[in-house]
């Protein structure tokens, strides 16, 4: 699915042939750039939600199963870049400590584990759901299981656009 992250319009993907004729304009309300991203469907509604607050999404997968690999495992996931959310933290360690006390991180349901990594010069911090499942059938339902985790905890965050979030200057 397509969508653009100025007004969150949600696109089928066959309007990308479309998009791309164009130049790359939100047919819904004609937004400008080049902000219009593809997501997993059944991780669209949870990365909306969090940009939607103010937490700027950078990657996410609802964690397909590539047979062709003979994988047994799959990963579900989000990053979010803190950078471009303007955060105030000194360093990784700050970071990390800051993290623990808001709910980004301290809210996180069980089942959702986050690590932070420096990509690109941003801080990104990234929310996954990781298992390991032989069945096919049985990793299906796991992987729903995780997308609603991550809906969920995108719906119990805090408006970061209220600054509710922020840090006090020290
Ligand atoms: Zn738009």
């Amino acid at each position: 699915m397509l969508v653009c992250m100025n007004c969150f319009s949600k696109f089928k993907e066959n309007l990308l042939i479309r998009l791309a004729k164009q130049e790359k304009e939100c047919p819904i309300y004609g937004c400008k750039g080049i902000d219009i991203v593809r997501l997993d469907d059944s991780m669209a509604d949870a990365v909306i939600t969090l940009n939607r607050k103010g937490y700027i999404t950078n990657f996410s997968s609802q964690g397909d199963i590539n047979d062709q690999k003979k994988e047994n495992y799959f990963q579900t996931y989000l990053s979010i870049n803190l950078t471009k959310m303007n955060l105030k933290f000194k360093g990784f360690k700050d970071c990390i400590s800051l993290l623990e006390r808001y709910p980004i991180v301290a809210s996180l349901p069980e089942g959702l584990s986050y690590e932070v990594n420096i990509y690109n010069n941003e801080y990104l911090l990234t929310i996954e759901f990781i298992d390991q499942i032989e069945d096919n059938a049985e990793r299906f339902e796991r992987m729903a299981y995780a997308q609603a985790l991550f809906f969920k905890y995108s719906q119990s965050l805090p408006d970061f656009n209220r600054k509710a979030f922020y840090r006090k200057e020290d």
